[in-house]
């Protein structure tokens, strides 16, 4: 399988390539060339198959000889080994709760794919790679956790000082070892500056071999299509008819695999893109005009996003046809107000407890619903409600339980290296602290 950079055609690349280089020219995001099929056999007996079994199948020729099968099928194990249960909600919707992993995050799949296809991919070279992310909270977790110990790798992680969760700063800072947490005394938009430039460093990049973790990264990206796979064998236990998938959108990473999976034979009656306050593409549906905006702050932080980088992915899907795209995907953008609601809402109702990113979800399934009745379907579940618990907690007016594995992680110290939103302070920490 060859990759294609989405903004010049003529670099091709092959899954190794684009896993170590993460972007192309002109920070183009890479492509597949072409999109395999899943055979009808095995998506009409998924339920033969185990979580394992279906990850491989889904992912071997994207990957193609790239990895030996022996190897992949490794990967693929530590990448999914823990549950991926679809729990119903109501009558008409459900749950994927994708937030069983190490840091409870949905993440967690790709962060650990990703980390463990470079690691392979750098053995026997004398060549050490810096993984360098900006997080608001979620992804930097994750990637910590998937990159923890990984050999040849280190990774410097930048978040805005007191604006993640304790659950969230603890994940970040505790782990040590290969990797640094760095506190910025600014936002998460700084943070996400800082990292640009180090981006745009020559000599940082030469020292160092800079590379990201974010869903650009084809490894982050593809892996995202498993749990697709892994949701319809548990929806056929119970259904007949196709469900519609709902997913809380941000940078439209997660969605794009789903129609991925979609474009390769998985059946979906409809695909519902959920968003917060941020609405580009809500506003696209309406107008059929992209305007990329400047981020707001919402309680679904993951998802403040003005810009989102997949959704390019998502156009050449579909060959740039709009009325196709329609056909498909709703878009509906959800605000505080109804998300607090919502949680309030579905906890009286069905007892069950909703964070703000699957909330935006659950309005959004529920007013697509509404419009289209008769209809049934699943929202992504991305991340565990103990990780926005001040969100949650005045929703639903309870304290929430802390899992074990958390407990403990919040017992460990915090370790950081403060600095300011100034990129002398990063570079001189980049080129001498690591
Ligand atoms: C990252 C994230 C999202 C958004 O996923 P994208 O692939 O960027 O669209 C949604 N919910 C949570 C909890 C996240 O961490």
């Amino acid at each position: 399988m060859k990759y294609y950079n989405l903004k010049d055609h003529l670099e091709k690349i092959n899954f190794r390539e684009a896993t170590v280089k993460g972007q192309g020219k002109g920070k183009g995001l890479f492509f597949p060339e072409n999109i395999p099929q899943f055979d009808k056999e095995f998506i009409q007996n998924l339920h033969q198959y185990s979580n394992e079994e279906i990850a491989y199948k889904c992912l071997k020729d994207f990957v193609g000889d790239e990895i030996p099968s022996e190897i992949l099928k490794e990967i693929v194990a530590e990448t999914v080994d823990f549950e991926i249960p679809l729990v119903k909600i109501s009558e008409q919707i459900s749950i994927l709760e994708l937030f069983h992993g190490p840091t409870l995050a949905f993440k967690d799949i790709g962060a650990r794919f990703m980390s463990r296809c470079l690691s392979y991919f750098l053995k026997g070279q004398h060549k050490k790679v810096t993984v360098l992310v900006a997080t608001s909270g979620d992804t930097g977790g994750a990637v910590a956790h998937g990159f923890y110990k990984i050999p040849q790798i280190n990774v410097v992680i930048l978040y805005p000082k007191s604006r993640v969760s304790p659950v969230q700063e603890k994940q970040l800072t505790a782990l040590g070892e290969n990797i640094s947490a760095l506190e910025v005394n600014g936002s998460f938009d700084d943070c996400q500056n800082l990292v640009k430039q180090a981006f745009s460093d020559e000599e940082i990049n030469n020292q160092l071999f800079l590379t990201s973790a974010n869903s650009i990264n084809v490894a982050r990206w593809l892996p995202q299509q498993i749990y697709y796979l892994i949701a319809l064998k548990q929806w056929f236990q119970h259904h007949k008819e196709e469900p519609v998938i709902c997913v809380p959108s941000g940078n439209f990473g997660n969605i794009c695999a789903g129609l991925l999976t979609h474009f390769r034979g998985l059946p979906a009656s409809h695909f519902i893109a959920a968003c917060n306050a941020n609405q580009v593409v809500p506003d696209y549906f309406k107008t059929q005009k992209y305007q990329p905006q400047k981020a707001v702050a919402t309680l679904s932080n993951a998802m403040d996003v003005g810009d989102p980088s997949n959704f390019v992915r998502i156009l050449e899907l579909f060959g740039h046809q709009f009325d196709d795209l329609k056909d498909k995907i709703s878009s509906y953008s959800i605000d505080d107000d109804k998300t607090m609601n919502m949680i309030t809402e579905v906890y009286e109702k069905y007892g069950y407890i909703l964070e703000p990113h699957s909330a935006v979800a659950f309005a959004a399934m529920a007013q697509y619903l509404k419009e289209n009745p008769g209809q049934k379907g699943y929202i992504l579940g991305t991340a565990h409600p103990v990780k926005f618990p001040d969100a949650v907690e005045k929703a639903i007016h309870t304290q929430i339980e802390i899992p074990d594995s958390l407990n403990e992680l919040m017992k460990k110290e915090k370790k950081t290296v403060e600095i300011n939103s100034d990129f002398e302070e990063l570079r001189r920490f980049l080129l001498h602290k690591i």
